[in-house]
């Protein structure tokens, strides 16, 4: 679902990513793991067509949807007008705005669809971010940083969402995350990134025991 070959993305002369390769395949949920500054961000927006590569390849298979660091709310528009704006490239006129699905998915957001999202607490607004996403009825999903600036239960929460989506719906995951245990918890594969390079990749539980990825990202390794 999600091809990408020897990706380079710069900022002027500064390179972001640097001969980056990664692939997602229908129905996984796959984490892309890093420090600040690895390129995570980069890449998300490149999938999502927000930037534009220097040389290398993007795939896409179906729809992809992008859950942007930081939510990326409108603060004064309503729940409602926030969630709308998801569908606006898809469906305007087609009835697609309906907003009926995502209430369906994450039920939370029908009772606060009158409510200004700048009020909103930090999980509320990511589940607005998570809602309008899906109103595009995507088949790929990239999150970028979900658990950022949650409390525990609140992500998990989010999390259990998430799965449930790649459970029942096949929905496709690229789950970016300072929070390698939330992430090998979702998903079965990894890549980390760092400064702009692909550095390891392969099964989560792999990785885990990787005493380079468990010291810089777990803690040290799980047992
Ligand atoms: P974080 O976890 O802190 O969000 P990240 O892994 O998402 O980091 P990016 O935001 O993709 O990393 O940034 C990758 C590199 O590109 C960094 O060195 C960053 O300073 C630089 N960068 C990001 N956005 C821009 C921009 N708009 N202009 C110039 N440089 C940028």
């Amino acid at each position: 679902m999600i091809d990408v070959r020897d990706l380079v993305v710069s900022y002027g002369t500064a390179t972001a990513l640097d001969h980056v390769t990664l692939t997602v395949r229908r129905g996984e949920m796959v984490a892309l793991l890093g420090p600040n500054g690895a390129g995570k961000s980069t890449l998300a927006n490149t999938l999502a067509g927000l930037l534009r590569p220097a040389s290398g390849t993007v795939e896409i298979e179906g729809r992809l949807a992008l859950i942007p660091e930081g939510r990326q709310l409108f603060p004064d528009l309503s729940v409602a007008d926030n969630l709308a704006l998801g569908s606006w490239r898809c469906g305007w006129r087609s009835g697609e705005r309906d907003p009926s699905y995502v209430y369906d998915l994450l039920p939370r957001l029908a009772e606060l669809a009158g409510r200004r999202a700048g009020v909103l607490s930090g999980g509320e607004q990511q589940m607005v971010a998570f809602g309008r996403a899906m109103m595009s009825r995507p088949s790929v999903l990239v999150v970028d940083e979900l658990s950022l600036g949650l409390a525990p239960n609140v992500t998990a929460d989010l999390a259990g969402h998430l799965a449930e989506l790649n459970r029942s719906q096949g929905l496709t995951v690229l789950l970016i995350e300072q929070n390698a245990r939330l992430a090998f918890d979702l998903c079965g594969r990894a890549y980390v990134l760092e400064s702009g390079r692909s550095v390891a990749e392969g099964e989560c539980a792999e990785l885990a025991e990787d005493p380079r990825v468990a010291g810089a990202y777990l803690g040290g390794a799980i047992t």
